[in-house]
């Protein structure tokens, strides 16, 4: 399952460490960010000088975790132990980490990982990145705090969207009955990572899905940035619409575009069992899993649509 050496070195590299540095990816969802908060809440309650960069900030939805306060912009290159969690490769830190800087330990569970740090645990089979620091950090000697199993929790439940995801195993159930067991308050955490959203949110899911788009087995839909004006959404992502495409019946592959303030669009697919949408991601410069895979592409939202479409259709017919 997980490399002896890569793990041990990992081990090593955390507890000789005085100071560690914490970076997960941009845009971060609740993996990126539980899995962060709760290494860096395990490593604290050893009595390890922490800090946790995440180039966006955390999100409202994930605010309510401890050390979520204390999370800055930038990562700190300096520190004794340097690691990534839950990013496929160097440059998904953005802002909080220069792609030239040296990174000591890579955790992560994306099949398109590009093995950018010195030791690198990865695991495609895995459902969170959080679900294999539930397993690691135990084994390497730092206890679990319930503020770490909760937050360790929450990247569970996000990237398994409430445990529907089909590589949900009787092992990673173990793994999540675990941090409950620890004192990880399961339905309050469920609730706040998955069903709450704001008045706002909903207003914005509105105007996208006034235009879904149906063509075969292929479901898409839009959000423009006049759409987050209209709606009073603040975020320059999806709110989680792009799930629902996807849920249509019959539907194959769901696709959402994002039009961003930079000119690029942010393209997320997702797809039902049997299809796979992460090489297509990596062929638009993205990345991500079998069924949720995601990618920046410069261009016009119009532009980005026709190609992005083009190459799903291609994939769906081949
Ligand atoms: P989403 O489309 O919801 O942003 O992301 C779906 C999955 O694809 C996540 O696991 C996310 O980390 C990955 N992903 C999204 N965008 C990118 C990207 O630009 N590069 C890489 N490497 N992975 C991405
Ligand atoms: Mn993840």
């Amino acid at each position: 399952m997980y490399n002896a050496q890569e793990v041990a070195a990992a081990g090593e590299c955390l507890r000789t460490a005085r100071k560690v540095s914490i970076v997960s990816h941009q845009r971060p969802d609740g993996d990126a960010v539980g899995s962060a908060l709760g290494l860096a809440l395990a490593l604290k309650a050893a009595g390890k000088q922490v800090v946790v960069a995440l180039a966006d900030g955390v999100p409202t939805t994930f605010r309510h975790l401890a050390g979520a306060d204390e999370v800055v912009s930038q990562g700190d290159p300096s520190a004794d132990c340097r690691v990534f969690v839950d990013c496929g490769d160097v440059g998904r830190g953005g802002s909080a980490w220069q792609a030239d800087w040296p990174v000591d330990v890579n955790i992560d569970h994306h099949k398109t990982n590009t093995r950018f740090a010195a030791v690198n645990i990865v695991a495609p089979h895995a459902v969170a990145t959080a679900a294999m620091l539930a397993e690691l950090l135990p084994a390497w000697g730092f206890p679990l705090p319930v503020e770490a199993a909760s937050a360790l929790l929450t990247g569970i439940l996000t990237d398994t969207i409430g445990f529907r995801t089909s590589n949900v195993t009787a092992d990673a159930l173990r793994l999540a009955a675990d941090l409950v067991d620890r004192g990880a308050p399961l339905s309050e955490l469920y609730f706040k990572a998955l069903v709450e959203r704001s008045f706002e949110a909903l207003r914005y899911w509105g105007q996208g899905l006034s235009r879904i788009q149906r063509e075969g087995g292929l479901v898409w839909t839009s959000l423009t940035l006049e759409d987050r004006r209209i709606s009073g959404y603040h975020s320059n992502d999806d709110a989680d619409l792009v799930g629902y495409l996807v849920s249509v019946r019959d539907a194959a592959i769901g696709v959402i575009f994002v039009e961003q303030p930079d000119g690029t669009v942010k393209v997320s697919w997702r797809a039902r069992s049997g299809w796979d949408v992460s090489d297509l991601a990596v062929r638009f410069g993205g990345g991500g899993h079998v069924p949720a895979a995601g990618a920046t592409v410069p261009g016009s939202l119009d532009d980005v649509q026709r190609k992005v479409l083009a190459a799903t259709r291609a994939l769906l017919n081949a």
